[in-house]
């Protein structure tokens, strides 16, 4: 007989919300939104519970936010609190299991299987783990138990905020079943959609879904969802709805100023913005690029474009932002105002036959760094489009970042 895994999903309450709240108290039982300012462009990062009763959720314009909750406190942010704090999480969770997997900044997977002569029964474990991040870190967490992520992450999702929910083992179609499909993670508003077409909108209907029929309207991930739906993980690392996009050749970002400008430091740090925005891409596709262009447009739209090849392919900001930054030097005419600016990188291959580069464990150490950031800017990246009012943020990421170890590496 197999042994039935035992699976924590431990996801951090409003988190940004909650990291604020130590660093200012009064903020507790208030509606308040952390990704920027009422009236600038950027999204909602975290949204408090109490601002959740107006219908403000992540991901929506703040503009928006506001309009909905006008007397909501609006804070910009503090991704370097955020960073230590899902740190000092971290080394909590590791005291209680050797198999921890962070998921984003804010939750992880704990594999409990065998714990139980050490530890006791999951739920106890559970609970003194719960206890343990409020006393230690102050801060409110909620737990899923399951068989698998998938039903330990849905549990948690349910037993939010400050809760902890065990779906016991067999149990697992009876709690899935009358669950919305959107309940999977996964599923987004337009697969949601997509299944409300076909009249699906419980996890029990997909259950009973014949795998054939289902492969036959969505393919591959028309299988993955009927295994999903039985509480089984199936790419859970990597799907992103109903298909699967294809690889990109190329991956860029630009951005125009709001005034033409010659300023070196906003110049500066706005190439630092795009090379960030396009690393994070990069990694998320699990890409390392070889060619790296800058693209300049002049006030009187005279446009350049210049590229290099790299010798060996990076997925690294470090690595990009170099050539950005010297091509950007070797090109610019300084009496001239600029108006656009624009970061690419080409050439793309996927990470495999790169091992020798991934494996020199400078390179690993800040490759980890940067997917740890990564899941910051995952929700901080949208305000980020709107550049010119982000600029202030961009010197503060900055400061942060030098911080790192950054490695030394030659380049030709
Ligand atoms: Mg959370």
């Amino acid at each position: 007989m197999s042994v039935e895994r035992v699976i924590f999903h431990v996801d951090m309450d409003a988190f940004f919300v909650s990291v604020e709240e130590i660093f200012d108290p009064t903020l507790k039982g208030k509606p308040v939104v952390v990704g920027g300012l009422a009236h600038e462009r950027g999204v909602v990062a975290a949204a408090s519970y109490e601002v959740r009763k107006f219908g403000v959720h992540s991901a929506m314009p703040l503009r928006h936010a506001y309009r909905l909750c006008p007397q909501a406190v609006f804070i910009p942010g503090h991704p370097d609190r955020y960073r230590s704090y899902s740190r000092q999480v971290r080394a909590v969770l590791d005291d209680f299991s050797p198999q921890v997997k962070m998921a984003s900044i804010d939750e992880a997977y704990l594999d409990m299987t065998g714990s139980k002569r050490l530890l006791g029964p999951p739920l106890n474990v559970a609970n003194s783990l719960h206890e343990t991040i409020k006393e230690k870190i102050r801060l409110p967490c909620s737990i899923g138990i399951g068989t698998s992520r998938l039903v330990a992450k849905i549990a948690s999702d349910m037993a939010k905020p400050n809760g902890i929910l065990s779906v016991l083992p067999g149990a697992e179609d009876r709690f899935l079943a009358p669950l919305d499909v959107a309940r999977i993670p996964g599923v987004g508003k337009v697969s949601q959609e997509n299944l409300c077409k076909y009249g699906i909108h419980k996890i029990g209907q997909l259950t009973r879904l014949q795998e054939e029929h289902l492969r036959s309207i969505w393919g591959k991930a028309g299988v993955s969802l009927v295994a999903k739906s039985r509480g089984l993980d199936v790419d859970m690392w990597s799907s992103p709805g109903m298909s699967v996009p294809d690889k990109p050749k190329s991956i860029s970002h630009e951005t125009t100023f709001r005034d033409d400008t010659t300023k070196q430091d906003l110049i500066d740090a706005t190439l630092v913005k795009l090379v960030q925005l396009v690393g994070r891409r990069l990694r998320g596709y699990g890409l390392h690029g070889r060619t790296i262009q800058l693209k300049l447009r002049y006030a009187d739209f005279k446009t350049i474009t210049r590229a290099r090849t790299l010798i060996r392919s990076t997925q690294l900001d470090t690595v990009i932002l170099a050539s950005i930054r010297e091509l950007f030097s070797q090109n610019w005419n300084e009496d001239k105002a600029i108006r656009l600016l624009g970061v690419q990188i080409g050439s793309l291959e996927t990470t495999s036959g790169q091992l020798d580069w991934i494996d020199d464990p400078r390179d690993r150490k800040w490759k980890q760094a940067l997917e740890a950031t990564d899941a910051v800017r995952n929700r901080f990246g949208e305000s980020s489009i709107g550049l010119a009012s982000a600029m202030k943020n961009a010197h503060q990421e900055r400061v942060h970042e030098n911080t790192v170890d950054v490695p030394e590496r030659k380049l030709e």
